[in-house]
């Protein structure tokens, strides 16, 4: 299936989807999990658009490759260009707010850590960006957002962006230093501790405050 963002209220969405421009370890019980140490500065990394899938739609795992673990993440929908910009115009240029799967492929990801290699292998797959619908983020307090994924009936993943290592505004202005952001980007902020594997027939439940709630299943 071809992917679209949308909104939630079904809205029409102006933008076609672009990159996914993701940040590792911003949360440091998720570092320390990993026995990663947490960096001196946001570590980037890009999922390209062929990556997103409509995240309520069952999510194909790919077989024969490994575990593939799930991190639930806060997404932001860019909606104005941003390149080399402050936080002030980095968190105006902020259209929707949703929810992103950073889906990786984690026994492939040590091998390539091991030697040293990029990680897209395990990160930049088809299919390895299942993304929520966005809301409009007015009135949302970005130091608070409650972040939340149920598995099976089971609390496994629950963040408060407060824990951020590199909070939301400072995260998108360091992004724009480096690349610019056009309308249809999305930004991944990195996921809370609790990652673990899928396995086919998972029911999966996420929310992002009292703001979202999607529910969907690996297959
Ligand atoms: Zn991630």
């Amino acid at each position: 299936m071809t992917y679209q963002h949308q909104w939630q209220d079904g809205s029409p969405m102006a933008w076609s989807p672009g990159k996914v421009v993701c940040v590792g370890r911003n949360y440091a019980d998720h570092a320390r999990e990993l026995n990663n140490p947490v960096p001196a500065e946001p570590l980037l990394f890009i999922k390209p658009a062929s990556a997103l899938v409509p995240l309520a739609e069952p999510i194909e795992l790919p077989r024969e490759r490994g575990d593939c673990h799930i991190e639930t993440e806060m997404s932001l929908l860019i909606g104005s260009p941003l390149s080399r910009a402050g936080e002030d115009e980095a968190l105006e240029a902020i259209a929707g707010v949703g929810i992103g799967f950073d889906l990786t492929l984690r026994e492939l990801q040590s091998k390539l850590k091991q030697k040293g290699h990029p990680w897209e292998l395990a990160k930049a797959f088809d299919g390895s960006c299942p993304l929520s619908v966005f809301v409009r983020p007015e009135g949302l307090d970005w130091g608070s957002v409650q972040l939340q994924l149920i598995r099976n009936g089971q609390l496994q993943q629950n963040g408060n962006s407060a824990a951020m290592i590199t909070p939301v505004a400072s995260l998108l202005s360091y992004i724009s230093q480096h690349f610019s952001l056009q309308p249809g980007d999305v930004v991944l902020t990195g996921t809370p501790a609790g990652v673990g594997p899928l396995s086919v027939g998972d029911q999966l439940q996420v929310k992002l405050d009292d703001r979202l709630e999607v529910t969907t299943r690996a297959r």
